[in-house]
């Protein structure tokens, strides 16, 4: 019996370069699009959230306006994969970020494969985030996200969620657990998903055995001393802390 599709998922940068320093990539969106049709992550300098779905990817800026991507913009730290629906299940009453996780957690039928999701629901209230540049010269990126990034709600609205989440062993390449980023379709705004409550939605899962990695080729990265890294605060102070109001 198999749980997953035959896709692969495509990934451009590991994290452990990603939030320290190795901000520009060598492979464009055009490159990460000819891989997959469902993606999210970064672009150069990290500037913005990339959501990408039925092959159509979106850049929000520090404005938390969604705009389609230039296909030659390039990216150190993003994934995609061609989604293939493989799992469908119902979450009810989702009350946080954290309530969402343990409730996707206990629907899926193992915790050691990748799963990328995509749900498409009316929310009651959703916390995200978007940012502008890295400012130079570069210091690791929990240093300096709190102060480019701008914090974004919205209430009653209807969004397009495109979420992976990766096993806890890949904790040095992705961020291990869930990362949800967000698009509202008629407002075009959007981001990286803090917080979220909602009534009811269909998840419509696509499980992934098969991975393939794209390091970035370039010397700040070469020069990295991975090991020295807090990879775990590093991961908490930029996926999941929002900047003080
Ligand atoms: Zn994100």
């Amino acid at each position: 019996m198999s749980i997953c599709c035959n896709k692969k998922l495509f990934q451009v940068g590991a994290l452990c370069g990603f939030i320290d320093k190795v901000y520009q990539g060598d492979h464009t969106m055009n490159d990460l699009a000819l891989k997959g049709n469902f993606g999210i992550g970064t672009f150069d300098l990290v500037h913005g959230e990339m959501i990408g779905f039925d092959g159509k990817f979106y850049r929000v800026i520090e404005d938390g306006i969604a705009r389609k991507v230039d296909p030659n913009h390039k990216t150190p730290f993003a994934w995609v994969v061609d989604f293939e629906e493989t799992h469908t299940f119902t979450l009810d009453d989702i009350k946080s970020f954290d309530h969402f996780a343990e409730s996707f957690d206990s629907k899926i039928p193992s915790h050691n494969f990748i799963y990328a999701y995509r749900i498409e629901c009316p929310i009651e209230h959703i916390q995200f985030r978007a940012e502008a540049c890295q400012p130079r010269p570069f210091r690791p990126l929990a240093e300096t996200f709190p102060s480019v990034q701008k914090n974004f709600e919205l209430s009653n609205v209807s969004g397009i969620i495109a979420g992976f989440r990766f096993p806890e062993y890949f904790s040095t390449l992705n961020i291990p657990g869930h990362h949800m980023h967000f698009l509202e379709p008629e407002l075009m705004q959007g981001g990286h998903i803090f917080d979220i409550k909602f009534k009811k939605a269909a998840v419509s899962v696509c499980a992934i055995k098969n991975y393939e990695l794209a390091l970035v080729d370039s010397q700040a990265f070469a020069d990295l001393n991975i090991g020295e890294q807090d990879l775990e605060e590093a991961t908490h102070a930029v996926e999941k802390q929002k900047s003080k109001e």
